[in-house]
């Protein structure tokens, strides 16, 4: 039997894509092994909220700012006009895979092996089959078929942990040069992490993988297009991902949906996403934040200067159009 799609990976950009092409009245496959954790911090951001809301179901809790530290200079950003909330993530992944079976995807439980694309059509094998589809999400995230596929090969290395701690209603991010520790509230505790991008740090945890640098250059071929963490849609600023991997498999699904109609190319798919993400501004932040002396200027400003305490809640929460320049200009003068 042929599927119009099948989606690789059931994470937030296959469930969406996969619930969306279902929707549209495509056969749809979904291939997921469903027997690994998702090590993840778990915020979902204000820019997610805005876009889709929020279930209660996997709400952990509601976050009201967040407090960011170099060194010994601490500051603390209570967000105006946006909300953030801190998650389940395991909750989060299994609701949305049910709804995109409840929309009518088929289910593989096992790891794809192989995707090959052909003329008229892509061979997907799985540990255990082999199936045809006339095109395939690859939103395998950070994996090894992803980078077979040209998938994300840039990423840091992140350890977290549980800890018995009180939570209170912020975020907090302890920043480093090339990177930062974060610590989440949860219902009752809180998870700690770090990240590296020179190997895992050397610390009890589970381990994770986030794609740093921003999207990969080819994001479509043939037959195939990446979506998600596969793609390398992080903001390489904050590491929110699950945003961008929702909306990115969105897309995917709308622009397969025209090309399967014969209405438009797959090329659409990157001229659409470029369009919504700004990657390239995120970059520029991040490269001007990877110098110590900038950093502590960074969060110098944050506690001193209201202005560019709005700044910066502005590029976390993408309340509004923020200008890289305003914020190097600015911290120039300090440095
Ligand atoms: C430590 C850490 C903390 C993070 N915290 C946040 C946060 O707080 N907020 C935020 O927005 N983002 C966060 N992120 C990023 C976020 O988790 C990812 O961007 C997001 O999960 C990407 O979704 P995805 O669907 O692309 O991939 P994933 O969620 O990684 O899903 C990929 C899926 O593919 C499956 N898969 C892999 N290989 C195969 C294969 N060969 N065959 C079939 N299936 C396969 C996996 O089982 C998995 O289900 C964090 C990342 C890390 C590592």
């Amino acid at each position: 039997m042929k599927y119009d799609v099948a989606v690789i990976g059931a994470g937030p950009s296959g469930s969406f894509a996969a619930e969306k092409l279902s929707a549209l009245g495509f056969k749809t496959l979904v291939i997921d092994p469903c027997d690994r954790k998702k090590v993840c911090a778990g915020i979902l951001t204000a820019q997610y909220v805005r876009k889709y809301g929020i279930n209660d179901s996997f709400v952990e809790k509601e976050l009201k700012g967040v407090r960011i530290s170099y060194h010994d200079v601490d500051a603390e950003i209570t967000y105006r006009n946006a909300v953030e909330y801190s998650i389940n993530r395991a909750s989060y992944d299994s609701l949305n895979l049910n709804c995109a079976v409840g929309a009518g995807s088929e289910l593989i439980k096992d790891m794809a092996l192989s995707v090959k694309e052909k003329d008229s059509y892509v061979e997907i094998k799985t540990k255990k089959a082999a199936v045809l589809a006339d095109y395939a999400i690859i939103s395998a995230g950070v994996s090894d078929l992803s980078r077979s596929l040209g998938g994300v090969k840039l990423y840091a290395y992140c350890v977290q942990q549980k800890k018995d701690q009180k939570p209170d209603d912020y975020f907090e991010m302890d920043l480093l040069t090339g990177g930062y520790s974060w610590t989440v509230p949860k219902k009752d505790h809180v998870v700690v992490g770090t990240s590296s991008l020179t190997g895992y740090p050397d610390i009890p945890g589970e381990k994770g993988l986030i794609p740093v640098n921003g999207p990969v250059k080819n994001t479509f071929s043939r037959r195939t297009l990446l979506a998600g963490d596969a793609a390398g849609f992080v903001s390489p600023f904050e590491g929110e991902g699950i945003y961008y991997a929702r909306r990115s498999g969105e897309i995917a699904a709308e622009v397969l949906s025209d090309v399967l109609s014969g209405k438009n190319k797959l090329n659409d798919y990157e001229k659409r996403w470029k369009k919504e993400f700004d990657f390239s501004t995120l970059n520029k932040l991040s490269t001007l934040l990877s110098n110590s002396m900038v950093l502590e200027a960074f969060v110098r400003e944050i506690r001193d200067n209201e202005r560019f305490n709005k700044l910066v809640e502005d590029i976390l929460t993408k309340e509004n159009k923020f200008q890289v320049k305003d914020i190097a200009s600015l911290i120039k003068t300090l440095v």
